[in-house]
């Protein structure tokens, strides 16, 4: 099943039960269309970011095989936020949340759209992120299920 890209999903939360929102967001991940989850990166507990004091997240990197189009992943990665009560319309820019899921990369492509930014743009400066990609790209492919 699906010959798509490899993706990079950056998952982070800092409210409620956070081991419990990545877990949800992996299964759902895993369940969308065209999508496979190849692999996982450890579960890494960071300081917020910014200037909004919160609580300290639980993040976490998975790499995918999809034929979703970026936009329409992205889409449907803030559909699994909403589903985790997730509300944006506080619209606090790096502020609190059950569930935060961000495409990182997506295969080599480049995207520059006013909703869409591909590279994450916050990529350099997320020593986390850089660890766990590297963390991803030295395991096996079929390894590391569950967890
Ligand atoms: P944060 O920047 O903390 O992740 P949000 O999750 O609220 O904040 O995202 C704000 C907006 O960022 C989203 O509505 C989305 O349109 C946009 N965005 C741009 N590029 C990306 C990306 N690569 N992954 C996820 N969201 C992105
Ligand atoms: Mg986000």
């Amino acid at each position: 099943m699906a010959k798509g890209e490899r993706v990079y999903v950056a998952l982070g939360s800092n409210l409620e039960d956070r081991a419990a929102h990545l877990a949800y967001a992996r299964a759902r991940i895993a369940a969308l269309p065209g999508t496979r989850l190849l692999q996982q990166s450890a579960v890494e507990e960071t300081a917020p970011l910014g200037a909004v004091p919160q609580g300290a997240y639980l993040n976490q990197m998975v790499l995918l095989d999809t034929t979703l189009e970026p936009g329409e992943l992205l889409a449907r990665l803030h559909a699994i936020e909403a589903e985790r009560g997730r509300d944006r319309r506080a619209g606090v820019r790096w502020g609190p949340r059950t569930l935060d899921l961000d495409i990182v990369r997506y295969g080599n492509r480049v995207v520059r759209e006013p909703e869409l930014t591909i590279p994450h743009p916050e990529l350099p400066n997320r020593d986390f992120w850089l660890r766990e990609i590297a963390e991803l790209d030295a395991l096996p492919l079929a390894g590391r299920a569950g967890g």
